[in-house]
């Protein structure tokens, strides 16, 4: 099907510590739709959105987090920070009646941008379980 093609095509992406094209997002060298921002977290519009709303949240510093899957114990800080921010992001765009926090991490997830990301979705019906 499709879906299984897609979901083959984005498993060929692996972590290889490499750059990434969040980087530019931070930097502001690329321009992306932010609805939150604080010192350490940013949180912007995806792209290719996948609900009404869906929003990224990433760390502002990657140290070491392409994937959830190479947490450490010195990132449990960032990753509380993140997921309350992932609330804040809810509550600015009105989900907050239900709303899907999602962390693709590694390529049998589909995991594109190894750059640690918060997929922040909502504002229709979303379904269980997912692809
Ligand atoms: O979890 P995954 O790594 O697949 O998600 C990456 C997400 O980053 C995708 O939803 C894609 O649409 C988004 N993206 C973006 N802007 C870019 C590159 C990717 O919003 N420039």
């Amino acid at each position: 099907s499709d879906e299984e093609a897609a979901a083959k095509a984005a498993a060929v992406n692996a972590d290889t510590g490499a750059p990434t094209i969040f980087d530019k997002i931070i930097s502001k060298e690329i321009p992306a739709n932010i609805v939150y921002e604080d010192e350490a977290v940013l949180a912007f519009r995806d792209k290719s959105p996948k609900a009404p709303v869906h929003v990224l949240v990433i760390p502002k510093s990657r140290d070491g987090l392409t994937e959830l899957g190479k947490a450490e114990k010195r990132h449990e800080e960032i990753l509380g920070h993140l997921l309350y921010a992932a609330n804040i992001v809810a509550e600015k765009e009105g989900i907050t009646e239900g709303f899907r926090v999602v962390i693709n991490s590694g390529p049998s997830a589909c995991q594109s941008v190894y750059h640690l990301h918060l997929h922040v979705l909502g504002g229709r019906q979303m379904k269980w379980p997912p692809g």
